[in-house]
């Protein structure tokens, strides 16, 4: 591995955020409970991960406690970033997990900098917070209470319903800073679930993860992305999909079809053509050469057919392509003082950008 045996000060540029220099304090770990899986807890120099500004990302900063991810999900967009530690973006993604075991503590120096200026993070955005690991680690309790302690307001997003073990936290914390919260559930087929998503929940149980934080009063969104092209996009899967995210108590929905980055696509493409060989030629027509984006006329089409259901079921509901409006200030608290003002260059920018003219309550996703 790359990063093994580095020196102290000793820089990586491309290691992944927070990896970019390790002491020599790593250790490896495999147990019983999680067969085929390692574990590499490093220690972390950095907890925040400032997104470049060029990023299309709709948030300044993120926190990953993991890099990889037990979810194993075959369309992961981030399996591409496991290559940059020398390890294979397949089944390296899937059983190498690294941890930042000292995450909390590098965070809460973080926050504490009078430079901080409380402005949103994301978990989520990369690889899944509340993955199997969570429950050996149990760093989100630290991560989230450390951030709301300081008035900086969060939002997760993930498939693991580990979430639901922090929900009475998070509710709590919810008093002080504004959080968001959103359940990825894309396959409501518990076969193809269980073959494309492997290491995930069912479909069923994340959604009773929904309704435990919707009963706790957050507004769920549910990501129902990425829509797989022939195989979760007809009308009768999206109305069904749909009809049950409504019946969780989920208040909207992020829709959006698959992307293939180029790290994921021959993977994917390993994937389809065992389980579904039929459809290959159908995929590399639709995601061509190093094309990431199905076509934009599949893309209309689909987002065509989903609207009208959206509103049907009376759910919220945008596109993953939809401009991006961020949240300019957080909610006030009991807690939060008037100079904690969330705002984001990209958020003002992608504000002034928006064609909607009806301002919406502030949300993070
Ligand atoms: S849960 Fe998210 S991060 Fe984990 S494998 Fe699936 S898509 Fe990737």
């Amino acid at each position: 591995m790359r990063w093994q045996g580095q020196q102290l000060g000793v820089g990586d540029d491309n290691a992944l955020p927070g990896m970019e220099q390790l002491d020599g304090l790593v250790r490896s770990v495999t147990t019983p409970e999680f067969a085929r899986v390692t574990f590499h807890e490093v220690a972390a120099r950095s907890a925040l991960n400032h997104v470049p500004g060029s990023s299309a990302m709709p948030f300044d900063w993120t926190i990953n406690p993991y890099r990889g991810c037990t979810h194993a999900c075959v369309y992961c967009f981030a399996r591409g970033t496991h290559e940059y530690l020398d390890l294979d973006a397949g089944a390296d993604f899937d059983s190498q997990i690294v941890v930042k075991v000292n995450v909390e503590e590098v965070l809460r120096r973080e926050l504490a900098r009078s430079s901080w200026g409380r402005e949103p993070v994301a978990l989520g955005t990369n690889t899944d917070p509340y993955q199997r690991a969570e429950g050996r680690y149990r760093l989100m309790p630290g991560i989230a209470t450390a951030l709301a302690e300081s008035g900086t307001p969060f939002s997760i997003l993930t498939k693991g319903t580990l979430l639901r073990r922090d929900l009475p936290l998070l509710a709590e914390l919810k008093k002080q800073v504004p959080i968001s919260l959103a359940l990825s559930i894309a396959v409501y087929d518990d076969e193809l679930q269980q073959a494309i998503e492997p290491g995930t929940p069912t479909a069923q149980a994340r959604l009773d993860t929904v309704r435990a934080a919707a009963d706790l009063g957050f507004g769920v969104q549910v990501f129902l992305m990425p829509i797989l092209p022939h195989l979760t996009d007809s009308s009768e899967a999206l109305d069904s999909a749909l009809a049950r995210v409504k019946a969780a108590g989920a208040a909207r929905v992020v829709h959006g079809a698959l992307h293939l980055r180029p790290g994921v696509k021959p993977w994917f493409m390993r994937w389809l053509a065992r389980d579904h060989p039929e459809l290959l030629g159908l995929y590399r027509g639709l995601y061509p050469g190093a094309s990431t984006n199905a076509p934009q006329a599949y893309r209309t089409l689909l987002a065509d057919r989903i609207r009208p259901l959206i509103r049907a079921h009376g759910l919220g509901g945008r596109s993953d392509g939809d401009p991006w409006r961020r949240p300019t200030a957080a909610a006030p608290s009991a807690t939060a003082t008037a100079s904690r003002v969330v705002t984001t260059s990209r958020g003002r920018a992608s504000a002034a950008r928006s064609i909607q003219k009806t301002p919406e309550p502030a949300r993070l996703f």
